[in-house]
């Protein structure tokens, strides 16, 4: 019996345009995985060489998945997610067998991106343990085998970059790696505008305000001061016509942040 979720193919729905910010990533991304594709030709003549793997690395709730979606959903490939620690089983061999399964899987939808979130649970270092090596040693064997024209991109993300195996990164395997950051002010403010639109929010409020008092939030907790200072204004009055700027000022004051210093180095 395997403890392991299945893996659909999905078709996100993101586009580039519900990401605040992150110019530079988007770009780069499209270059990196949509060209390729779409400019097979060029790409040739020019004698540039399509990346198989891109590594997405930056602290948490910071836009990693949902770039890898929107990515999918712009160019129109075949989406595949799969968490690090899912693949992991306690039964030897079926880690390696699930590995091989996904990849299975995204040859057969492709063009398609598997997006390996939390690579790190499979991708740490070796080390004495010889089940953790096995699965290692079946995903970079599976990346191997993804030749140029098969269509199937890796996209991977990791908040900790450091404890991955260098022969992850070889020429080949994850040789693209992009950091995502923190937003800054100008993306805080893109995201506050871009949750904004589909809210009722009191007429009078400033983005650019809670931009600057939002400083150190990832974009994950931008968008829960946004959810819980809508349900505060839901507390007070069933009613209520908007979700008020005390509100959004007592969200941002007691959100948690978990961004820490050496999450951005
Ligand atoms: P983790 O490392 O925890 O997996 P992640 O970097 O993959 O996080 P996402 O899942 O992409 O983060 O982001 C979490 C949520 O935060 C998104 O679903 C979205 O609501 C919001 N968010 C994060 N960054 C942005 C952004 N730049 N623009 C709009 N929304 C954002």
């Amino acid at each position: 019996p395997s403890t392991m979720r299945e893996v659909f193919i999905e078709t996100p729905n993101v586009k580039w345009s519900d990401i605040g910010g992150q110019e530079e990533v988007k770009q780069k991304l499209r270059e990196c995985v949509e060209w390729p594709l779409k400019h097979r030709d060029t790409f040739r003549r020019l004698g540039v060489e399509a990346p198989r793997g891109v590594l997405l690395y930056g602290p948490p709730g910071c836009s990693k998945t949902l770039v890898a979606k929107a990515l999918a959903s712009e160019s129109g490939l075949n989406f595949l997610a799969v968490k690090g620690p899912e693949l992991l089983n306690k039964y030897v061999g079926e880690s390696e067998r699930a590995v091989r399964e996904v990849f299975r899987k995204a040859r057969a939808a492709s063009p398609s991106i598997i997006f390996f979130d939390e690579i790190d649970a499979l991708g740490s270092a070796r080390s004495e343990d010889a089940s953790h090596n096995g699965v290692l040693t079946s995903l970079l064997n599976e990346m191997d085998g993804i030749e140029e024209l098969t269509g199937v991109t890796v996209v991977a993300a990791t908040n900790r970059p450091d404890v991955l195996d260098d022969a992850l990164m070889r020429p080949g395997r994850l040789d693209r790696i992009l950091f995502v950051g923190a937003p800054d002010l100008a993306t805080r403010k893109d995201i506050f505008t871009i949750r904004f639109k589909g809210m009722a929010i009191e007429p009078g409020v400033d983005v650019d305000d809670l931009a600057r008092i939002t400083e150190g939030c990832s974009g994950a907790e931008v968008a829960s001061i946004c959810q819980d200072a809508a349900l505060s204004a839901m507390n007070e009055d069933l009613e209520s016509p908007f979700v008020r700027l005390a509100h959004l000022l007592h969200s941002a004051r007691t959100v948690r942040r978990r961004i820490t210093p050496e999450m951005i180095r």
